[in-house]
């Protein structure tokens, strides 16, 4: 520990820090341009200078470390005048713009101009002019105001990792530009924009709407996009989220957040937002009152279950809602309508691969600190790119490998092809034979613990030879024995899963592949989870067979425990998983489906499959905040509150319970609050004053939370079990290898772009705006080989579906993939594949035999 004094107050440092650091700590402000919390030390605009006593000029406090004895000054006479000085230089270029600029009343020159009066410049430069640059749609640059700080580009390049922009040309000419001209060609983080401490970079989505001081508040609330959960910071105005600024220290995400954080935001105030429930009469959806559309809804179940028994209802819940609602629906579905039919879209991969895994490794195994990435020293990442899925997950593995730790990946993967990976590109459909290789490698190289002999006796027959695997797969020997040399050497490896890598036939085989190399490696596993609450859902019990807390239904001890609690008898079958819901609707077997916050005829491969099997049912309702593709098809539509709007909790992927906040009101009524009033119209009260009360019994009843309280969660430390254990029953689960015939031709693979998140992004204008429309990817050679050109209007057709799409070439895809996005309407990829269910996992395994591209028209 050393002591050293800053204005006069004696401060204690446990750590080596800069001194602007220290006093930072003790509350003093220094002021600074370069420098930032999220930035490597700089030095570079002179405006923190300090004085030093026995040091001989002024001192750079950003750069300077803090040494014990030392006696510093921040603010004298002498320093005044030098950043007087600075500040001087900088107003030499700089335009007095002040009252038409956007930054004015939040600009960091403007505010140390203000306090040491730089009102006119000694230097009588001619100022630079420029003229401002709209070529881009969100980003709105006015070079002329740059003090080129570079905190941009050293954000884009040292802490997003995307190295989009940099500083062109030499002395009063520099100016930072785009490496892809004007318009940005990049991750649209927006982190620049919010690095830069003057009007040069800023976001034109409020662009002259208003100015910093009427924003009348601020709300920390978790972004609704993906499974991460970041802070995110919302400025309103007039009733209206004005914009999302990042904020250095804020939630998991440290104030870093992604394009769908930064610019998603919009779709709060999309007009296409439904607002009245609406009721099919003679065909058509017309609006109705609450009272008419509720009652009307509980009668017709009512009416179904009497007729049908309760089986013959179902209900999907939402990854994308709260906890509470989808506590409160389940709790329906169970106590009101008797039917333990209940599921989600998390099915598709995330809820099988999670219980999988757990099954094997444990339960927790699967919930890591996203921080932790950055502080292993390697990450093996199977079946999906961490950059799109989880942006800011994907920013830890970057820092990992700037700090040295090496990035393994299996297949090419975009967001990591500037970061040197060490890549085993197998062949489609192969990867589950370079797992065994590495397998088989890793069981010689490594110690075995002989800690879970369950899985050492799965695993104790895979032996994969390495000429077998060469003539698989097409990767070298060479390139194999690397990958497994490099790999056994980490000590503190994680292993990252996708959803590719289990929408497969394979996909269980490949799961517990992975679960032993994890085991061998000793590695924290991470799961990515393209939905905000895809591990709420299922924690609060939307599942066929777990009640909350992965209470299982079947068990009848666990049953009487939530009879009790609930007050009512409650079914004892376990379920239908979505999939088996799709089916009995086509069988007609399941004559009502309730979709609550969920679209799954957009969500769910096979689009055409799943739309004619809900158009089989009696009677739908679809409960959203859009008029989705399955609201379409509903006999009544309830419209819902919006994320913004609501107030609740969402658990991220490392379990981590955490708060929405309303940002801003609307008339309207909560998913829950909707569940409730349908349900004492069945007659079973549901006694909740507000969200607070639902998250108050789940607490109560769900071993998982026992004793939280919202007041807790605040702290942002929550992970589950919360005072309690979590002793979910452990089945002993085993995965064989299906035999596939490994094929030549082309496949398709399901694109999980940066910029999109299924239905609700395509109401978020800016996102659409980097993204406007659906278009099919493909490499180069394919494109050379089937004689395509980029930019015509190809048709792709399979057995199931044939849709017309522009073409885009991606060099980043291997050869013979045709990708495509499933986030548009009409256009989605889902529309394209089948699936089967695999019967391990009951996740979906994506198949699209016998595909065709050609020109359209043909
Ligand atoms: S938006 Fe992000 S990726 Fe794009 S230039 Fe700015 S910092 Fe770089
Ligand atoms: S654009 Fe902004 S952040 Fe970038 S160098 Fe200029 S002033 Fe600094
Ligand atoms: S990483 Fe996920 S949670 Fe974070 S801002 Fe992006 S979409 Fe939102």
């Amino acid at each position: 520990m050393i002591t050293i004094t800053i204005n006069g107050k004696e401060i204690k440092i446990e750590k080596p820090v800069t001194v602007l650091e220290a006093a930072k700590s003790a509350g003093i402000k220094i002021p600074t341009l370069c420098s930032h919390e999220w930035l490597e030390k700089y030095g570079g605009c002179r405006i923190c200078l300090v004085e030093v006593e026995k040091m001989p000029r002024l001192q750079t406090s950003c750069t300077l470390m803090a040494a014990d004895g030392m006696v510093i000054n921040t603010e004298t006479k002498k320093i005044a005048e030098a950043r007087k000085g600075v500040l001087e230089f900088l107003l030499i270029n700089h335009p007095l713009d002040c009252p038409v600029c956007d930054k004015a009343g939040e600009c960091e020159l403007q505010d140390l101009v203000v306090k040491y009066g730089a009102s006119s410049s000694r230097f009588k430069e001619e100022k630079r002019k420029k003229t401002e640059s709209l070529e881009d749609p969100l980003i709105v640059r006015n070079t002329d105001r740059c003090i080129m700080c570079t905190r941009c580009v050293r954000m884009c390049a040292g802490v997003q990792g995307a190295s989009a922009l940099s500083v062109v040309n030499r002395g009063g000419l520099s100016c930072i530009e785009p490496f892809s001209g004007g318009k940005y060609d990049c991750e649209y983080c927006g982190l620049c924009i919010a690095v830069c401490p003057v009007g040069a970079m800023m976001s034109r989505l409020h662009r002259h709407n208003y100015r910093p001081w009427f924003i009348s508040d601020t709300v920390e609330t978790i972004c609704p996009y993906c499974g991460v959960g970041c802070t995110l910071t919302l400025q309103v105005r007039s009733n209206v989220i004005g914009r999302v600024i990042a904020k250095a220290g804020k939630g998991v995400n440290d104030g870093l957040i992604c394009s769908k954080g930064m610019f998603g935001y919009e779709f709060v105030r999309n007009p296409e937002k439904l607002r009245m429930p609406l009721i099919r009469k003679r065909g058509v959806l017309l609006e109705s009152t609450w009272e008419e559309a509720i009652s009307l809804v509980a009668r017709r179940l009512s009416e179904i279950s009497g007729r049908y028994g309760s089986k013959s209802i179902g209900g999907i819940a939402s990854p994308r809602c709260t906890n509470e609602d989808n506590y409160v629906f389940q709790k329906f579905m169970r106590v009101a309508l008797k039917t333990n039919n209940i599921d989600s879209t998390a099915r598709s991969w995330y809820a099988g691969a999670q219980r999988f895994i757990e099954n094997i490794l444990g339960q927790g195994s699967t919930a890591n600190i996203i921080s932790g990435l950055s502080n292993s020293d390697a990450v093996f990442i199977a079946g999906g790119d961490p950059l799109s899925v989880n942006p800011v997950l994907g920013l830890q593995i970057r820092a990992c490998s700037k700090k040295g730790g090496k990035i393994f990946t299996l297949g090419n993967i975009k967001g990591f092809q500037y970061f040197n990976p060490i890549t085993l590109n197998p062949a489609y459909l192969t990867d589950t034979f370079v797992l065994e290789f590495i397998l088989t490698e890793l069981k010689k190289k490594k110690e075995l613990y002989n800690t879970n002999s369950s899985l050492e006796k799965k695993i104790a027959d895979i032996n994969a030879s390495i000429n077998d695997v060469e003539k698989t797969s097409g990767i070298s020997k060479d390139e194999l024995r690397k990958f497994v040399d490099s790999l056994s050497q980490s000590l503190s490896a994680c292993v990252v899963i996708g959803r590719d890598i289990v929408q497969t036939k394979n996909g269980a085989y490949n799961l517990l592949l992975l679960a032993a190399i994890s085991y061998i490696l000793n590695a924290r596993i991470y799961l990515l989870s393209e939905l905000p609450n895809e591990q709420g859902v299922l924690d609060m019990g939307c599942m066929p067979d777990m009640l909350p807390g992965y209470r299982q239904v079947a068990n009848s001890e666990q049953r009487k425990k939530y009879e009790r609690d609930w007050g009512s008898m409650l079914p004892n079958e376990k379920g239908l998983t979505i999939f088996e819901m799709i089916d009995a609707a086509k069988k007609g077997s399941l004559k009502a489906l309730y979709v609550m916050g969920e679209n799954p005829v957009f969500n769910i491969p096979d689009s055409k499959n799943v739309e004619a099997a809900i158009r089989n049912v009696e009677f739908l309702v679809v409960q959203d905040i859009f008029f989705s593709e399955t609201a379409k098809m509903a006999d009544v539509v309830l419209p819902a509150l919006s994320w913004g709007e609501k107030e609740g909790t969402f658990t991220n992927l490392e379990r981590r319970i955490q708060r929405l906040k309303k940002a801003v009101h609307r008339d309207g009524k909560d998913d829950w609050k909707i569940i409730c009033e349908l349900s004492e119209k069945l007659g079973y009260d549901f006694i909740y004053p507000d969200t607070e009360s639902v998250f108050d019994e789940i607490s109560r009843v769900s071993p998982l939370y026992k004793g939280l309280k919202y007041k807790y969660i605040e702290r942002g430390n929550v992970m589950y079990p919360y005072n309690s254990s979590s002793d979910m029953a452990i089945v002993d689960v085993n995965a064989s290898k299906h035999e596939i015939s490994v094929r030549e031709g082309l496949y398709i693979k399901v694109e999980q772009p940066l910029f999109h998140s299924r239905t609700l992004s395509r109401k978020a204008p800016a996102l659409l705006k980097i993204y406007p429309n659906a278009s099919v990817k493909i490499n180069q050679r394919t494109a050379d080989r089937l004689s395509l050109q980029a930019g015509g209007m190809m048709r792709i057709t399979t057995k199931v579906n044939s849709i017309e799409l522009p073409l885009n070439v991606d060099s980043s895809l291997d050869d013979n993939c045709i990708m495509l996005s499933n986030n548009f309407e009409d256009k989605g990829a889902y529309s394209l594949v089948e699936y089967s269910v695999d019967s391990v996992t009951g996740a979906a395994c994506i198949d699209a035999n016998d595909i065709k591209i050609e020109k359209a028209g043909r």
